[in-house]
């Protein structure tokens, strides 16, 4: 696409157009031609006044848009404000909080809140079927601590972290493939369970696997399991966990400079964010990473309730400040 935005403000200009929004989101959503969302249906008519189409088989939401079905559907805002902010967060290192996302789109900072926690959603790489590493590969499996301070909460949720089992802080596992790809996820614990299975669950019998002296480690039989005893040294030769030490750098920077703070009980979909950014970065201009959360996000699915959930939706006030 000549014409197609490269850069940030290029992306405003351009889907400031409503038509514009609407053929790009079109052409990656439905590449063969559109198709009713709900019972797959080709010839459907366009209403171009409304810029939606008809089914004519007689089903709820016969009438769709290209919002339909898709992580946007049921948002009020309209493209030309969703599709700027997908870019942004797509490309941005230390991610974007609410408080900015409200200011500079002049909505609500409840709203900029729910639009970033869609698209997070999206990022999440459901795509599980590959794992990393092999024969020959260095993976570097590695584990930290998020979270704040237990004496700075008040009753309720120190209560409720104290489930966490670690004193109000989080843990987050996560395993990486020299110049490739991470995984990472929110574990309950750093007990051996949790921990190997994260690792055996992503990453290929075989493949050397190095990590720090914790105990957790001590099994993991299938692999070439080397050891570095942070006590002593941090880099022996390639035993070391430099690149894990990286990643974590650059989801704590965004954590805590942007995000302010996080409840456990959303940790993962900030971890999910920096983790489509980590494994986008490489060969990828960021118009193609835009691209590529675009036709993620209309191929999923979030709906409001979901989201918040009862819970989260009483902590609102003390997540985002
Ligand atoms: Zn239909």
């Amino acid at each position: 696409m000549g014409s197609f935005p490269k850069t940030f403000i290029q992306s405003v200009q351009y889907f400031r157009d409503v038509d514009n929004c609407l053929k790009f989101l079109v052409e990656r959503r439905w590449k063969d031609g559109v198709t009713c969302p709900t019972c797959g249906r080709k010839d459907v008519a366009f209403m171009a006044t409304r810029r939606m189409w008809q089914c004519k088989t007689k089903h709820p939401k016969s009438q769709f848009s290209v919002k339909t079905g898709t992580i946007l559907e049921d948002s009020p805002l309209g493209l030309d404000k969703w599709l700027p902010i997908i870019w942004l967060l797509s490309g941005c290192k230390n991610g974007i909080s609410s408080c900015e996302v409200a200011r500079n789109l002049g909505v609500t900072q409840k709203t900029a809140w729910f639009m970033l926690h869609r698209i997070r959603y999206a990022m999440q790489d459901e795509e599980k079927g590959g794992k990393i590493g092999g024969p020959g590969c260095e993976i570097e499996a590695d584990e930290t601590y998020i979270g704040g301070k237990a004496r700075n909460m008040h009753q309720g949720k120190r209560d409720k972290n104290r489930q966490l089992d670690n004193f109000g802080k989080a843990i987050v596992s996560a395993v990486l493939e020299r110049h490739g790809e991470v995984r990472a996820k929110v574990v309950p614990n750093r007990r051996k369970k949790a921990i190997q299975e994260h690792v055996r669950e992503h990453v290929e019998a075989g493949s050397t696997v190095y990590s720090d002296e914790l105990k957790s480690y001590d099994g993991l039989d299938e692999y070439t399991h080397q050891v570095i005893n942070h006590a002593e040294t941090y880099v022996n030769g390639q035993i070391h966990t430099n690149g894990m030490e990286n990643f974590w750098a650059l989801l704590k920077r965004g954590l805590k400079g942007t995000y302010v703070s996080v409840e456990p009980f959303h940790l993962f979909r900030y971890v999910d964010e920096q983790v489509f950014r980590y494994n986008n970065r490489k060969d990828m201009t960021d118009a193609e990473r835009f691209e590529l959360l675009c036709t993620k996000i209309t191929g999923k699915r979030l709906m409001y309730d979901e989201l918040i959930a009862k819970e989260a939706k009483k902590q609102f006030a003390v997540d985002v400040f």
